[in-house]
């Protein structure tokens, strides 16, 4: 009798405890259920403006490069490596931009997807065009508008713009519209029951900016016949998609100074421009001596959105800035 009782009890208590362990992996798999949203990690302040703009309500967002770091001198920490090993997707501009970025994508075991916007234009990227009839070897993405502009600068003979090694692809805006619908695929296909959402986030942000590139194409319709000088080769794509000018430009795409010779160069050049642009994240001593004693006008871009708040409006922002400042630089 008494051995019965206490066999009760055991069994009484083996299920109480097998119930409340129950409970505490339910409550607490429903609560990690309602933490856990989409990961979503970006490379630099424009691409987490356009990612955002897709997966609002979806996912998150995180922004790996601040605006106030270089792109250009850019190397992983450790919870940036964390950040990206616990994302499921990977938003980046370009392999040759972040090369430390793709060197540790290359070395790291992860399952998650990467998404490189400059490999992802859209069909007029394909087309034939008259500037540069080398680009299309592999390693680097095509970035030609040719067949979508309804304007183009009136080039002169040995001028083209160097659309192949300037790596700021994200400042021609029918390069972000094209990646807003990459963006909104790829989302898709990780997180289908919000797949409606992430189309929908795109068709509008793809109506904004499309009005947004019709606004700056009317208000750089003025300045399209000067000449100016800008820091580092980040202005091609801008200039192309503006009919603006080609850019004479300081320092390399990837912002390492210029040699001697080509600095004895830009400083000949100099005598014809109006307008020559420092640039927020550089030291101004360079532009300084080359514009000295010389009718210049000065102005200063911002080409990665240093100044902007980090989110949807970025990008919007950044543009319609750098547009302002083109303006304001070279009219009279
Ligand atoms: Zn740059």
């Amino acid at each position: 009798m008494n051995r019965f009782v206490q066999r009760l009890l055991f069994t009484s208590i083996c299920q109480l405890l097998v119930l409340i362990l129950v409970l505490i992996l339910v409550i607490g798999g429903t609560a990690r259920a309602a933490n856990t949203k989409l990961q979503v990690v970006t490379d630099i302040a424009p691409v987490h403006s356009l990612v955002s703009m897709v997966v609002a309500g979806g996912a998150e967002t995180t922004l790996l490069i601040q605006p106030a770091q270089s792109p250009h001198a850019f190397s992983l920490k450790p919870s940036q490596r964390r950040a990206m090993n616990q994302a499921q997707l990977i938003v980046l501009m370009s392999e040759a931009f972040t090369p430390s970025l793709h060197r540790y994508l290359e070395t790291a075991k992860r399952d998650n997807a990467v998404l490189i916007l400059s490999e992802h234009n859209g069909p007029h990227s394909h087309t034939p065009h008259e500037n540069n009839p080398e680009s299309d070897h592999d390693a680097t993405p095509v970035l030609d508008q040719s067949s979508s502009s309804t304007h183009s600068a009136v080039l002169n003979e040995n001028e083209q713009y160097d659309l192949e090694n300037d790596l700021h692809a994200w400042l021609n805006p029918e390069n972000a519209i094209d990646w807003l619908d990459k963006i909104a695929t790829a989302m898709a296909r990780i997180d289908p029951p919000n797949a409606n959402l992430y189309k929908n986030n795109a068709a509008m942000a793809i109506q904004q900016l499309a009005a947004l590139h019709i606004e700056l194409q009317e208000s750089l319709k003025p300045v399209r016949s000067r000449e100016y000088i800008v820091y580092h080769d980040a202005y091609q794509h801008f200039a192309k998609s503006y009919a603006l000018r080609p850019p004479i430009a300081i320092a390399l795409s990837d912002a390492r100074s210029p040699g001697a010779a080509k600095l004895r160069a830009i400083r000949a050049q100099a005598m014809k421009v109006s307008c020559a642009f420092s640039e927020v994240l550089h030291d101004d001593a360079i532009v300084d001596m080359i514009t000295q004693q010389l009718p210049i006008k000065r102005g200063i871009l911002d080409p990665i959105g240093t100044n902007q708040s980090t989110g949807e409006s970025l990008y919007p922002n950044l543009m319609r800035t750098l547009a302002q400042q083109f303006v304001d630089c070279l009219s009279d």
